[in-house]
Parts: C-alpha cells; structure tokens; sequence
C-alpha cells in the first residue's frame, strides 16, 4: 500500500530542485525562522566533503561534485545533516543513515576512490629513512608472515612526527605510510615492524562495508594481529615514544 502522503512526499522530492530541498529542510529544522536565500554551489573535491555558512541571511553552501548526481533523498539527507549542523543540533538518526547508506553504496565508493586518486595528492618520501629502510622491514615480514606473497605497495615516512597517527594504509594510492616518529635509533626495531605488521594486515584484510557500517579491523584482522611475536614489547615500545 502507497498512502496518499506518502506519494505526494515522493512528487515533491522529485521536482524539488536542491535549493528547495534545502529551503524546505530549514524550514522544518527553524520554523519560526525566515528563509533564507540559498545558493548551492558544486566544488571538485578528493572527497565527499561539504560545507555550509550563513552569511548576510544567505545560506551559502559548497557540496563535493561526487554528490551531483545524488539522488534527491539523500540530498535532503545532506540537508539534514549540514543545517543541523549550522544551528547546532543532532541531526536526526534517519538522516544521517540514509547518507551513510549512500556514500558505503559500491558504485560510490568505487568514485570516491577514483577521485582520491586522480585529484588528492600524495606525498611520497621512499621507503629509505635515517635510521629504518622499509622496503627491508617489509620485505623481511613478507617472508616471515606471509610466504613472500605480498606484492609490495608504495612504502613512505610520513612527513611529519606523528605520535597519535603511528601508520596508516591508504588503499587509493596503495601506500603503507609509516611515521617518521619511528625513524629513530632509540626506537627499536621491533616496534616499527609492529606497526608495519599492522599495516601489512590493512592489505591482507581489507575492509569489510555492510549498509552503513564500515569495518576496518574485523575479527580475523584482530585474529592475525594477536599472532605478532612480541606484541607486548612492541607495544610498550610504542607507548614511550
Ligand atoms: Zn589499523
């Protein structure tokens, strides 16, 4: 069954233009509000990302070019989410998940993925530091863990000294990006292994996407992890940095 409400909900989300949508969504979010103007404007953007300010009582929002084509319910989702936002409030759950949902959508992940690469730029340093190669580092764990069968990705220091940010993988450019906090002879070599253990799993198990959820270190990634020899001592090590 298709109530009546439910049909003309559907119509105006239809025809409604992304201006409307975002008048109507303030509207609702500030009744006792005027309107305000609003202007949209699409932006090339790496990512989803998008923003929204209200300045001389016009709503000026910039949305990521990735969500263009979107659908006109998650642009009310979006509308949702940024006005909410703008006044402070907790948009509600419904919202937000419908924009989750989109965005965890194969077809857009797999865009996302493609403009990372093409439009957000990489920086790359070598795997050679002052004091740890990663290439050897890597390549000593691929043969040790997992029979040499690793193809090796890009391997970098970071460019800053991270404490909080030790390693990260980045699937985009197929990078394992280690701190460059790591790069020093007090720190001992177990403790860098670890961390590019850790990051070598991100390549074995890659991240599972189901609905709007988005797991990174899954049970069997946790599982494998737990099998590092000194994983204790490396830790530890990593704590007093
Ligand atoms: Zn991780």
């Amino acid at each position: 069954m298709l109530s009546s409400e439910g049909m003309q909900l559907q119509t105006a989300l239809f025809f409604e233009t992304p201006e409307q949508i975002f008048a109507r969504v303030h509207r609702e979010i500030r009744p006792q509000t005027a309107v305000p103007e609003v202007r949209i404007g699409f932006r090339r953007y790496a990512n989803a990302n998008s923003r929204i300010r209200l300045k001389d009582s016009v709503l000026e929002v910039v949305i990521a070019d990735v969500l263009q084509g979107a659908p006109a319910p998650i642009m009310e989702a979006l509308a949702w989410i940024l006005i909410s936002k703008l006044y402070r409030r907790a948009t509600p759950a419904a919202f937000e998940h419908r924009y989750r949902l989109y965005l965890n959508r194969r077809d857009v992940r797999r865009e996302l993925h493609l403009l990372r690469q093409i439009r957000g730029r990489k920086y790359i340093s070598g795997p050679q530091g002052q004091t740890y190669n990663l290439e050897e580092v890597f390549e000593e764990l691929n043969q040790r863990f997992f029979h040499g069968l690793m193809g090796r990705p890009l391997l970098s220091w970071s460019r800053g000294a991270s404490r909080s940010l030790l390693g990260h993988f980045d699937p985009s450019h197929n990078a394992i990006v280690l701190s460059l906090i790591l790069d020093r002879p007090e720190v001992p070599r177990l403790a860098v292994e670890y961390v590019m253990y850790h990051e070598m799993l991100h390549l074995r198990f890659p991240v599972e996407h189901s609905g709007a959820r988005r797991c990174v270190h899954t049970a069997e990634f946790k599982k494998a992890e737990r099998e590092f020899p000194g994983l204790k001592e490396a830790k530890e090590a990593l704590k007093h940095l």
